[in-house]
């Protein structure tokens, strides 16, 4: 869109996730030389762009090692590197895996007012056992510390996720646990998904793909409309909050207004004024909806 460009930090993913195909499709984590990636982010910033999301299938374990200095380079210190580019240049960055997002991340967040606070952290299911057919290498509790961590350090940010619904052998108790958890965390946004079994994955070997399809889709029913309320709930907390939106647009709904993201990645739809895609403005959020912020533009 000339205004938010994708950099690909590292290729591949070393985890073994039982319902993935991305390790036999990609293979072994390779992480890029770090002064490649601010060559890359320093020149989108002088060719206009206002906003970088550095990617890869796992994130914090980025992992570079300078081979003249033998000093290693890992995410939250890339992260920190990229923010330096330029104050006006925004940071994003997917996807974080539980087992490794660290404090360091979170501090370096904290820091830097131009990383967004925004963090996609997919729990795939609330119930440890099922986790663990998974193959995820966490378990309930540690992600909820996790979460405890990125309140204490970041209280403002906002959380999103990932779940699979009916995976193989899940119980309905299980089922439970994953609503039980929503409960807990209350994203700010989630994609919901039936499990599908992929063919030559480790679940496929393993493990029947045994929950009847109407299960499925009852339990996935009773994540949406959970998920479908927490966002609207957190939606509503920023009535009368003004942030700083980086345009990306014209609505799709109307020629008269914009569209942007603030710094928890949420959309906010304004009136268009005199204002242009790419320019920073401040918004009074006034009206939500459980999928969009809306308001008007604040001059101070
Ligand atoms: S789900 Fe993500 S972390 Fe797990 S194997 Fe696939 S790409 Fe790697």
């Amino acid at each position: 869109n000339g205004v938010s460009a994708f950099i690909s930090i590292m290729r591949g993913c070393d985890n073994m996730c039982s319902f993935c195909v991305v390790p036999f499709t990609r293979g072994r984590e390779r992480s890029r030389d770090p002064f490649s990636i601010l060559a890359e982010a320093k020149d989108l910033f002088d060719r206009g762009y206002k906003e970088v999301c550095l990617l890869g299938q796992n994130v914090d374990s980025y992992s570079w090692k300078n081979p003249e200095t033998n000093i290693n380079i890992n995410f939250a210190d890339l992260l920190s590197m990229v923010a330096e580019t330029d104050q006006s240049l925004r940071v994003r960055f997917s996807t974080s895996h539980p087992k490794d997002i660290t404090d360091q991340v979170l501090h370096a967040i904290k820091k830097h007012d131009n990383i967004c606070n925004y963090i996609h952290l997919p729990i795939q299911s609330g119930n440890s056992e099922v986790l663990e057919r998974m193959n995820r290498t966490y378990d309930r509790a540690w992600y909820m510390e996790r979460i405890k961590a990125i309140w204490s350090i970041i209280p403002d940010c906002a959380i999103s996720t990932d779940i699979i619904t009916g995976f193989c052998g899940e119980t309905e108790a299980q089922h439970k646990d994953t609503l039980s958890i929503m409960e807990y965390v209350k994203y700010d946004l989630a994609y919901m998904f039936k499990y599908s079994e992929r063919p030559g994955t480790l679940a496929e070997k393993k493990y029947a793909d045994d929950i009847p399809e109407q299960v499925k889709s009852k339990r996935l029913n009773e994540i949406i409309e959970k998920q479908q309320k927490h966002s609207e709930h957190r939606n509503k907390k920023h009535l009368n909050e003004v942030f700083l939106v980086l345009i990306e647009g014209v609505s799709k709904r109307s020629k008269e207004h914009l569209f942007g993201r603030n710094d928890q990645n949420k959309i906010v739809i304004f009136p268009k004024g005199k204002h242009k895609r790419g320019e920073y403005v401040n918004i009074l959020v006034n009206r939500c909806t459980s999928a969009t912020l809306f308001g008007d533009v604040v001059y101070n």
